[in-house]
C-alpha cells in the first residue's frame, strides 16, 4: 500500500492516452503475508493479524497512510477526488459463493473510472477473481490493475514452485570459475531490514562497509553551496566502490548498507540521493561479484536498471517467500548473474541471515566454534574475519597527536579496523594524556579502532592499560629464560583475560641485530613451532607473536622469513588463535602477502612511520625558511599517512 499512488496509475493513464473502465487495487502478497479481508489489508506478524494502517510501513514519512480499510485507503490517497461510491469492493462472499460469473458480472456493472478493491486470502482467491476479469475483458472491458506479486502469479497463470536451494545458484556453491565474494546492498531503512542487518552481520562472515547517510547529505549540501569540490560526492562513490571492488576480488562477501540511524528530516530528494549513491557505487564495479542481493524497493529498482542496465531477466523463482531470484540475459552489466530482489519489509529477523547462507556465506560459528573460550571478543573476531578475507590488520605504534591521527586518516579512507599501539617508551613520555587522546580518536573513527599495549614487561603499566580499557596488552616475556617466559605469562594472562581484555603473547627473540649472526644462531632465536604450542597452551594467551628472521627496526639487508617455521606454527597453534609478526616495517609487499596466506593476521608498524616523519621534519628545517612548528607537525602528520595508508592497502590484498 506504501509508494506512489494514484500518481503512478494517473500517469499511466495520461501516457497510454486511454481512460480506463476502471483501476483495480490488489495488495494481497501471500508470500509476505500480506491478505484483504472484509476490505481490511493485513500484515502477517506471527500467529497475528496486524491492520496495514497500524504498522511500522504506514509511519513512513512520504507514502505513509491512516486507514487499513482499502475503500477509506482509496479516498484517503486522492485526497478527495475520488468518494466513497466511486469505490467498488468485490468482497470475499463475492468471489467463493458468487463465483467467476457472478465476480464478472460486478466488473462490468461498474461505472466508467470508477476504483476496484479486491479480497483474497488465499491464491485460490485470485485465481477466481483473475477468471473473472479475463471474462470482464473478453466482453470489452479494459481494467488498469495496480496489485502485488501474488496477482501476477494468478494472471500469467504460474505454478507454485518450491523455494530454491543453496545448490542452485551461487557461483561459488556450484563450482563456477567466479571466485569473487558476493555484495549485498541495502538501502531500505525500515526497522525490519536494520534488525535483519544486524542478525546477518552477527551470525554470518559477511563484511560490513556502512554508508553514511549524514555524510552524503552533508556533501552534497556543501557541494550545491559550493563550498568544496563539484566532484566531492563522485570521489566518495569511487572510494567506497574500489573498497567493495577489492574485498569482493579477494573472494570476501561484503554487505554494503547505509548508516542505520534515522535522519532527521530526510526528504524524499535525500532518500532519492542516498539511493543514486549505491547505485553509483554498484555501477563503478569492474569485477562481477558471484551474486548480488538489492535490499528494499527503490533501491532494487534503481540497482536494476540504473546500475546493471538489466533490460530483461528471467525470473528463476523464490530464494525464501517472497523474494524473487532473476538470472539476468546477456543485455546487461553482468550476464547470468543472480539477482535477487528483497524488499525491505518481507520476511523475519533472520531471513536475510538464510539468504546470504543460501548464497554461499560461511556462518560465523564455523571458527567461533573452534574457540574454547566461551567469552567472544570483537577485536579476535574482527582479526579472525581478516583473516578469512586474506587480510590482516595494521598495528601501527603511535607516539603523538600527529601520528595517531595519520593512521586513523588511513583507517577511515580505506574504510579498515586498526590497532593504535603504545610502546612503554611512549607511554613514558606522553602517559594518560596520550592515551585519552587515542580513546578521543577512537571515539569519533568512522571504523574499529583497538588500542593497545605494545611490548609490555612492566606490570604496573599492564596494570594501568587493563584500568584505561585497552583492548589488548602485549605481555613480553622474551627476555626471560623460557620456563620464567611462560609461569609469568601464564599468571599475568589470567589478570588481563577477566576484564575480557586480550593478550598477545611472544615467543623466540626478536632484535635488531641479527645480520652478524650464523644461520643456526638465528634458527637458536626463532619461534621454535613445538614449544609455541606448549607456550600457548599452557599460558592460555590469545595471540602469538612469532619470530621468523623478522627484526625490529630497519632490516639491514634483504629480509629473510623462513616461512617453513611459520606453517608450521600455524600448524601447531588452535586455529582461533591469531598469529602476529612485529617488524613489518621494509617488507616487500610479496612477503606480507606470504605472512598473510600463511595466517599472519597482525602486523606491527612502527620504524617506517617514524623515518616518515623525521624525513619530513628534517626536510622541512633544510629547506622551508619559514618553517614553523604546525608546518613540521602538519607535514610529518601527511608523511606517516602516506606510510599507513601503503601499508594497510598492502595487508588487505590479500590472496
Ligand atoms: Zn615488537
Amino acid at each position: 500500500m506504501r509508494g506512489h499512488y494514484p500518481v503512478e496509475t494517473d500517469h499511466i493513464s495520461l501516457e497510454l492516452n486511454q481512460v480506463f473502465d476502471a483501476t483495480i487495487i490488489i495488495p494481497a502478497f501471500f508470500e509476505g503475508g500480506r491478505v484483504t479481508y472484509n476490505n481490511i489489508h493485513y500484515v502477517t506478524d506471527g500467529d497475528y493479524l496486524i491492520p496495514a494502517a497500524d504498522t511500522i510501513f504506514a509511519k513512513d514519512s512520504h507514502f505513509g497512510f491512516t486507514n487499513s480499510n482499502l475503500i477509506n485507503w482509496v479516498v484517503e490517497k486522492n485526497k478527495g477526488k475520488v468518494n466513497h461510491n466511486d469505490v467498488v469492493s468485490i468482497t470475499l462472499s463475492d468471489i467463493r459463493e458468487g463465483g467467476i460469473l457472478a465476480v464478472a458480472e460486478k466488473l462490468e456493472s461498474v461505472n466508467q473510472g470508477a476504483t476496484i478493491v479486491v479480497n483474497a486470502v488465499n491464491q485460490h482467491d485470485l485465481n477466481t477473481f483473475v477468471m473473472a476479469a479475463l471474462h470482464a475483458e473478453v466482453n470489452g472491458r479494459n481494467f488498469l490493475y495496480r496489485s502485488a506479486a501474488s496477482f501476477v502469479a494468478s494472471r500469467a497463470g504460474l505454478e507454485t514452485k518450491n523455494l530454491l536451494s543453496a545448490s542452485q545458484f551461487s557461483d561459488k556453491t556450484t563450482n563456477n570459475s567466479n571466485k569473487n565474494g558476493g555484495l549485498i546492498v541495502v538501502g531500505s531503512y525500515v526497522d525490519k531490514t536494520t534488525k535483519q542487518v544486524k542478525h546477518a552481520l552477527a551470525n554470518t562472515n559477511i563484511m560490513g562497509i556502512e554508508v553514511n547517510v549524514s555524510q552524503i547529505i552533508n556533501i552534497s549540501k556543501q557541494q550545491a553551496n559550493k563550498t568544496i569540490k563539484s566532484s566531492s560526492l563522485d570521489l566518495f562513490i569511487s572510494k567506497l566502490a574500489i573498497t567493495v571492488e577489492n574485498s569482493i576480488t579477494r573472494g570476501a562477501d561484503v554487505m554494503l548498507y547505509t548508516s542505520r540511524e534515522f535522519v532527521k528530516g530526510a526528504t524524499l530528494d535525500d532518500i532519492a540521493l542516498v539511493s543514486s549513491v549505491l547505485t553509483g557505487i554498484v555501477k563503478k564495479l569492474k569485477s562481477r561479484p558471484s551474486f548480488l542481493v538489492a535490499k528494499g524497493g527503490i533501491t532494487s529498482n534503481d540497482i536494476a536498471s540504473d546500475s546493471l542496465q538489466i533490460k530483461t531477466a528471467r525470473v528463476v523463482g523464490q530464494i525464501e517467500l517472497g523474494i524473487p531470484v532473476w538470472k539476468t540475459n546477456n543485455d546487461c552489466k553482468f550476464a547470468g548473474l543472480h539477482y535477487i530482489v528483497f524488499p525491505g519489509n518481507v520476511g523475519s529477523e533472520d531471513t536475510l541471515t538464510k539468504v546470504a547462507l543460501k548464497l554461499g556465506v560461511t556462518r560465523k560459528s564455523d571458527i567461533e566454534s573452534n574457540k574454547s573460550n566461551e567469552q567472544t571478543n570483537y577485536m579476535i573476531e574482527k582479526l579472525l574475519q581478516l583473516r578469512q578475507a586474506k587480510q590482516a590488520i595494521a598495528a601501527f605504534n603511535v607516539y603523538n597527536l600527529e601520528g595517531a591521527q595519520a593512521c586513523v586518516m588511513a583507517a577511515e579512507e580505506l574504510k579498515m579496523p586498526i590497532i593504535l599501539q603504545v610502546h612503554p617508551v611512549a607511554l613514558k613520555f606522553g602517559g594518560v594524556a596520550l592515551i585519552s587522546m587515542l580513546f578521543t580518536l577512537r571515539k569519533y573513527a568512522s571504523v574499529p579502532i583497538f588500542i593497545h599495549l605494545d611490548h609490555s614487561s612492566d606490570e604496573k603499566d599492564i596494570f594501568m592499560a587493563i584500568e584505561k580499557g585497552f583492548d589488548s596488552i602485549m605481555v613480553d616475556g622474551s627476555s626471560m629464560k623460557y620456563e620464567d617466559n611462560l609461569n609469568w605469562t601464564k599468571k599475568i594472562t589470567k589478570i588481563i583475560q577477566r576484564e575480557n581484555i586480550i593478550v598477545e603473547g611472544e615467543l623466540g627473540l626478536l632484535a635488531g641485530e641479527e645480520d652478524g649472526l650464523s644461520i643456526p644462531e638465528k634458527a637458536a632465536k626463532m619461534t621454535d613451532p613445538l614449544q609455541a604450542k606448549e607456550f600457548v597452551k599452557e599460558t592460555n594467551i590469545d595471540m602469538l607473536a612469532v619470530t621468523i628472521g623478522n627484526v625490529h627496526g630497519p632490516y639491514r639487508s634483504q629480509p629473510q622469513l623462513d616461512f617453513k617455521r611459520l606453517v608450521s606454527i600455524r600448524q601447531n597453534i588452535p586455529a582461533h588463535i591469531p598469529l602476529v609478526l612485529h617488524g613489518a616495517s621494509g617488507l616487500p609487499h610479496a612477503m606480507t602477502q606470504r605472512c598473510i596466506a600463511e595466517g599472519i593476521c597482525k602486523f606491527n608498524v612502527n620504524t617506517d612511520l617514524r623515518a616518515a616523519a623525521m624525513n619530513s621534519i628534517k626536510d622541512n628545517i633544510k629547506n622551508n625558511a619559514k618553517c614553523d612548528v604546525l608546518h613540521l607537525m602538519e607535514g610529518s602528520k601527511t608523511a606517516m599517512y602516506k606510510v599507513a595508508k601503503e601499508k594497510i592497502l598492502s595487508f588487505m590484498a590479500g590472496k
